[in-house]
């Protein structure tokens, strides 16, 4: 590894754990930036001297300034300050921004030549088809940080994609696994924001108790990896020991095991194709002892099946899936909805926004716009 970094989405839970990687391996950090945590953002820009910094929310730009004051850090702001620190030459962009905003920087740091390190699962979900083409075209890499597809990568390393027969992805079942349709009438904001195994944000956690992370990553899945929706099986897999694995044509089923740690893949996509001493946890089988594997409760939670009826669809129809359920779980975090309402609103996102015939980058950003729309006169 000797290329410089960049993180987009630096004050978050995988941008904060990515300093921590980089600190550990002596990484230079050229560019850090933030939605609008600028408090944390002054801290990290003050200890990994940067050259670039951007606060997404402009109206922070003049505080911002103020605090990094003589410190000879440019300030960036906005949608352009994001895409322009991705297409600095020669550095590895690491997405980690929440939502689809991460879509446009990607394209900025293909375009640029750039590889990605990539923790924005919506990019792919809403953009799939146009960035993995892009990347071929540009010869770029995009290596997964999201874990269970760093497992798969990690999985199909050395063998032949062509002899690949399943990919087995696994879920925790979240903090509702064991819930009817009745009893996620009564969950609460705190309950949903509680994972049993992971430390993550606020998005996420909520979507990994509506199984729609599961959702967004079987999507995200079928382009990283170039296989169909069909031969992506769900398991549930409750001790988040084994992050996902690939089955190959003779039956042979290799995995990826490890503590439920971000360390771990961070590292592994700053670092690859090296391995080195990581900060998480070794994992003892022992003081396990045992692993179990359900199928997922698909008629209670719909997300999976929402999200193999959007990539059946293709075109724009993820994005429909995506923007609906962004926009959802904000309004769910605002307290305008409850939990249950959030799969419903997607549900009905789906039915209403047309699909359309062809796809490109307008189409894709109209659709959010439509969606959201849409979502936000439900209630
Ligand atoms: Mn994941």
């Amino acid at each position: 590894m000797n290329k410089d970094i960049v993180i987009l989405g630096s004050t978050g839970s995988i941008g904060t754990q990515s300093l921590e990687v980089a600190k550990m391996h002596g990484l230079n950090v050229r560019a850090l930036t933030a939605y609008k945590n600028i408090e944390l953002l002054v801290q990290q820009a003050k200890e990994f001297k940067p050259e670039y910094i951007c606060i997404f929310d402009e109206s922070l730009y003049t505080d911002l300034k103020k605090e990094l004051f003589g410190l000879n850090i440019n300030i960036l702001t906005g949608m352009e300050g994001l895409c322009y620190i991705s297409s600095l030459e020669n550095v590895l962009v690491i997405n980690s921004v929440v939502g689809m905003v991460g879509l446009l920087p990607t394209i900025s740091a293909i375009n640029a030549g750039n590889d990605v390190a990539l923790a924005n699962k919506e990019t792919l979900v809403t953009g799939g088809e146009i960035v993995m083409k892009l990347a071929f075209e540009k010869n770029t890499k995009i290596i997964p940080i999201d874990s269970e597809h760093s497992a798969i990568f990690q999985c199909l390393m050395g063998n032949n994609d062509s002899e690949v027969s399943k990919i087995i992805l696994t879920a925790s079942g979240g903090p509702f696994y064991g819930y009817s349709k009745e009893m996620l009438k009564n969950v609460t904001k705190a309950q949903a924001l509680k994972h049993p195994n992971w430390q993550m944000g606020a998005k996420i956690t909520i979507d990994s108790a509506t199984l729609m992370n599961k959702a967004l990553e079987l999507i995200e899945a079928v382009w990283l990896f170039n296989i169909s929706f069909n031969q992506v099986e769900v398991v549930v897999h409750r001790q988040s020991i084994i992050h996902s694995a690939v089955e190959f044509l003779d039956g042979s089923i290799i995995a990826q095991l490890g503590t439920a740690d971000m360390r771990t893949p961070i590292q592994f996509a700053l670092t690859y194709p090296d391995r080195l001493p990581c900060l998480s946890k070794k994992l003892s089988l022992t003081e396990v002892g045992s692993l179990t594997f359900e199928k997922p409760d698909e008629k209670t939670f719909i997300a999976l099946s929402l999200a193999r009826k959007a990539i059946e669809l293709g075109s724009n129809a993820p994005t429909i899936l995506n923007s609906a359920n962004e926009e959802a779980v904000s309004l769910f975090l605002q307290d305008k909805i409850p939990f249950y309402k959030i799969s419903e609103f997607v549900a009905m996102a789906m039915n209403k926004i047309e699909v359309s015939k062809e796809i490109n980058l307008d189409i894709i950003l109209e659709t959010e716009r439509n969606t959201r729309e849409f979502v936000r006169s439900l209630i």
